[in-house]
Formats: C-alpha cells, sequence, structure tokens
C-alpha cells in the first residue's frame, strides 16, 4: 500500500479541517486535508452559504410587498425557485474552487476520498496510507431522522438545499435554529409553512424572551406552529403526505415534511476505535480545552465534538490548534465563553452570552435586566408591524453586561460589534455612556433605562 507522510493531517475539508491544516502550512508544517464529498463542508454547501442566499431572497420578497407602502408601484410577481436554485448552486460551486485553489497556494495536500483510522498516526485512504504524528478529526455532523415509521418520507436541511421547486405546503419539525430559518425561508417565498415544535416554544436554548417573540411574529406573519407535538409517523396517500403525532393529532395534505430535529456527529465508517477514541454517549468525539482528545496527537474540532457547532468556532478552533502545534504558542486555545450567533429568521435574531435564566442560576439577585421593545421606523409606515425586542442581562455592582439578546431588523449586523464590547467587559455604564446613533434600532442598545 503506497504511504505518505504529513506533519498534520485534517480529516475533513469542512471550516475547522479547512483552517487548520491551511493555518499549519503557514506555520511551515506539511500538512493534508482528506474530504470525502465537496470542499468547504457543510457551511459552504447544505448550511450557512445557501441558507443565506435564501434568506436574502426572502428579504427581497418582503421589500416588494413592503414598496407599495412606500408609494412604488411594483408587481409582485412571484420568484422563480428553480432560477434562484440554479445561482445559488453556482455560487456553491465557485466557492468550492476557491476552497480548492487555496489549498493549492498554501501547499495543503487534498486527498480526495474517505479517511479511516487504521491505527493512531495512520489514516488509510482508498488504498493510500497517509501517516502524520497529528491527526485532526473534523468531520463535522449530519442531520438526524427521527425513528419513527415513514420518516424517509420527509427530507432534511440536505434535501432543503436538492428541492427543485418549492412545495406547496410544508411541514417542519423542530424547534431549533435549522427549524426556524427554513420555515421563515419557505414561507417567506411563498409556500404555506405548519411549524411543529416538541414543546411550547422555539429556540429553547436561548434566552426566552427570543423564542417567544419569534413565536409571536411568526404568527404574525400567518405561520401555524403546533406546540406539544411529537411526531410518530409519516404516511404518504393520494391527497399527500399526513404527519401523526403521539396524542392522536393528524395533519394531511404536505408536499413536503421537513426534519429539523437535531444533527448527530458524522464518524461513520471513520473506524475510531483502532485509534483508541471511543465517541461519547452522543455520539460526540469529545475533546478539552486545548481540542486534544483522549488519544495523544488526535485532536477533534468543529461539529463533531458536539459544542458550539458554528463555522467561525471551528474556524478558530482549528487555527489556535495549528499555532499551538507549529506557531510556538504553546498556550493558544479557543475559549468557547461569549460566543455570538445569530438565527437568520424573519425578523432575525443576534445572541450573545447568558440568557437571564442562565444568568439567574449563576448570579442570583446580583442580576439586573434591562429591556425594551418597539416597532422600527422603517415600518412606520408599512401595513405590517413587527416589533424588535431587546434585552441586555447585567450582574454586579458595576452591572457588568453578561448577556446581550435582540430580535427584530438588523439584529444580524447589530451584534458582531456589541459582542466586541462584552467580551472586552463592558458595563451597563459604558453603554450609557456611548453616544447613540441616531436614527437607528441599535441605538436602544445604549439608551435603555
Ligand atoms: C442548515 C444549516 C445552516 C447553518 N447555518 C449556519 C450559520 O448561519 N452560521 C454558522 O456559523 N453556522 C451555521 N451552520 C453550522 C455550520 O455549517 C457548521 O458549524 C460548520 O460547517 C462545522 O464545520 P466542521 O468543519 O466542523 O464540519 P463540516 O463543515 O460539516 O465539515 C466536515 C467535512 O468532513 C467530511 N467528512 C466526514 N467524514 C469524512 C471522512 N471519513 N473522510 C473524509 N471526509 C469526511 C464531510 O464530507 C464534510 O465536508 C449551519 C448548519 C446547517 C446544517
Amino acid at each position: 500500500m503506497p504511504e505518505q507522510a504529513f506533519d498534520l493531517i485534517s480529516v475533513g475539508g469542512g471550516s475547522g479541517g479547512l483552517a487548520c491544516a491551511q493555518r499549519a502550512a503557514e506555520h511551515g508544517a506539511k500538512a493534508a486535508v482528506i474530504e470525502s464529498q465537496r470542499l468547504g463542508g457543510t457551511c459552504v454547501n447544505v448550511g450557512c452559504v445557501p441558507k443565506k442566499v435564501m434568506w436574502n431572497a426572502s428579504g427581497i420578497a418582503r421589500s416588494i410587498a413592503d414598496a407599495a407602502d412606500y408609494g412604488f408601484d411594483v408587481a409582485s410577481g412571484g420568484g422563480d425557485w428553480a432560477v434562484l436554485k440554479g445561482k445559488r448552486d453556482a455560487l456553491v460551486l465557485r466557492l468550492n474552487g476557491i476552497y480548492e485553489r487555496n489549498l493549492a497556494n498554501k501547499g495543503v495536500a487534498y486527498v480526495r476520498g474517505r479517511g479511516r483510522f487504521l491505527d493512531a498516526h495512520t489514516l488509510e485512504v482508498d488504498g493510500r496510507r497517509l501517516k502524520a504524528p497529528h491527526i485532526v478529526i473534523a468531520t463535522g455532523g449530519k442531520p438526524s431522522l427521527p425513528a419513527v415509521p415513514g420518516a424517509q418520507l420527509g427530507i432534511t436541511s440536505d434535501g432543503f438545499f436538492d428541492l427543485e421547486r418549492r412545495p406547496q405546503r410544508v411541514a417542519v419539525v423542530g424547534s431549533g435554529y435549522v427549524a426556524c430559518e427554513l420555515a421563515g425561508a419557505f414561507h417567506e417565498l411563498g409556500s404555506e409553512v405548519q411549524l411543529f415544535v416538541r414543546r411550547d416554544r422555539v429556540l429553547t436554548h436561548f434566552d426566552a424572551m427570543l423564542g417567544k417573540s419569534l413565536m409571536r411574529e411568526m404568527c404574525a406573519l400567518q405561520m401555524v406552529i403546533h406546540e406539544h407535538f411529537v411526531p410518530v409517523a409519516v404516511r404518504a396517500g393520494t391527497a399527500g403526505k399526513s404527519l401523526l403525532a403521539e396524542d392522536g393529532r393528524q395533519f394531511d395534505g404536505f408536499d413536503c415534511v421537513l426534519w429539523a430535529v437535531g444533527r448527530a456527529a458524522n464518524v461513520d465508517g471513520l473506524d475510531l476505535d483502532r485509534a483508541g477514541i471511543s465517541p461519547d454517549r452522543h455520539g460526540f468525539v469529545a475533546a478539552d480545552g486545548f481540542q486534544n482528545t483522549a488519544v495523544a496527537g488526535i485532536y477533534a474540532i468543529g461539529d463533531v465534538t458536539g459544542r458550539a457547532p458554528l463555522t467561525p468556532v471551528a474556524i478558530a478552533a482549528g487555527r489556535r490548534l495549528a499555532d499551538r502545534l507549529f506557531g510556538g504558542r504553546p498556550d493558544r486555545r479557543l475559549d468557547y465563553d461569549l460566543i455570538p450567533t445569530v438565527v437568520f429568521t424573519h425578523p432575525p435574531i443576534g445572541t450573545v452570552g447568558l440568557s437571564e435564566a442562565a444568568a439567574r442560576a449563576a448570579h442570583g439577585d446580583a442580576v439586573k435586566i434591562y429591556e425594551t421593545g418597539f416597532v422600527g421606523l422603517y415600518n412606520a409606515l408599512t401595513g405590517r408591524k413587527p416589533r424588535t425586542d431587546m434585552k441586555l442581562v447585567c450582574a454586579g455592582p458595576d452591572e457588568k453586561i453578561l448577556g446581550c439578546h435582540i430580535i427584530g431588523a438588523g439584529a444580524d449586523e447589530m451584534l458582531q460589534g456589541f459582542a466586541v464590547a462584552i467580551r472586552m467587559g463592558a458595563t451597563k455604564r459604558d453603554f450609557d455612556d456611548t453616544v447613540a446613533i441616531h436614527p437607528t434600532s441599535a441605538e436602544e442598545l445604549v439608551t435603555m433605562r
């Protein structure tokens, strides 16, 4: 069997694996990336990028709908899903090419195929043996299907991006950010959407205000939300697909059932046991604060660890790991606190830091909450009146800001700068002392009383 030796091998050419191998190469290491599908991983191919294109398209649809309120005579001809998909696919293909060229430019070997461990320092890819003292497991995640009869009649987020035509009647099952985002995209682009959630609210991992406000806005947009829904089966009939619940409820006539019920680690066929690694009880590959697994010389980054599954997190963990191994920075590691994130719903959500509940659990009565809610100036002229809600979670005598939660137009672009300030230890007083930018929604964050 032909054999090649490297300093570092990333198994998985997604956000984390690419970032780690490229940074290692910048430090002079001989690095390789093994990728079995398309370079760029989930984010580029079936995640952030195509999802954001759909969110942008939804925004255009919404602006067209609002145009008359601003005095424009705009015909609202329905969007052409197939044209949009064609352009979106072309963008993704371009990005795949750019990622491949970047690897070549940085001198990183690109090994096409599925990698599996032979031992802790050896991988096998299509009959080739690759060895390295440092191996990074960056194989990401995959969407889960529920274990109910007929589950395969539905699609997952991966299937969403394959849809050639827009389905008219859609059931989205799930309450996390993927469910909310894809339900919103379908709805804004013209589908009739029903969202089926297991409990009484969406986005249960975030501050409660966000899920509550999002459900209010979804309902205002005429999306139907079914609460306390535990699916037990999907059936296909002549009039479409039916979704059945544990409590006997049944909903019929769907063209599309989309499962967004969580993601699992992508470790199939990796033969982790040969490297001496056992996945945790949820199937993820556990890593410590320095991305070390239980086996020396093997690291795990990104979604496969089950921790903060976001592209910039995978990238940051990968780059810092390479800095630590090859850049002479032995203490370099990713701090997983205060990671800001955006949910691309309608309206969008920006959130960083502790929820009110988490802050109260940690700091009790020392917590002080500042909240505001309003209709933004843009909607002063429109018939629809979506609200913006904001919350600052503070604690201690100096009211240090521990969390900032925003739902409303512009939240997606608003949060990044505030996240820097909060990471630097900003207090409520710092926010108060900052002169507002008027007229914006963001100014409310520095004028809350
Ligand atoms: C619908 C959706 C929307 C999202 N939106 C956002 C967003 O807006 N913002 C954000 O920050 N994050 C978003 N995410 C999450 C983001 O995509 C992931 O956090 C990120 O891609 C994780 O990067 P990764 O490197 O860990 O894994 P991945 O990007 O999944 O890459 C893993 C790669 O490993 C390859 N692989 C797996 N096994 C093997 C093997 N044995 N051999 C070789 N290759 C293998 C896979 O083919 C894949 O390409 C979204 C995810 C989804 C599903």
